[in-house]
């Protein structure tokens, strides 16, 4: 029953609303009160890569997930093998 060690995330990642061109629009995991917190406050959340953005809008469907949310919420060590 409480052999994860994930934190509490939702599986619908939430989009990032970017500013930057150079940077794709990705679905990040956030943990799942924060983004009710977010989207109610308006506060910035802080995904499991530890990228911070405001829940105000979701990423595009066909979105890529940040592989760095994705390998944290696998528990894969950073660079780590395939
Ligand atoms: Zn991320």
């Amino acid at each position: 029953m409480s052999t994860a060690t994930l934190p509490d995330v939702d599986t619908r990642p939430e989009g990032t609303e970017s500013t930057d061109d150079d940077a794709p629009e990705v679905f990040h995991y956030v943990q799942k009160n924060k983004i009710t917190e977010s989207a109610v406050t308006g506060t910035h959340v802080v995904a499991l890569c530890g990228a911070v953005f405001p829940v105000t809008k979701s990423a595009k469907p066909g979105s890529p997930v940040c592989p760095d949310c994705k390998k944290v919420f696998e528990g894969l060590p950073p660079g780590g093998e395939e």
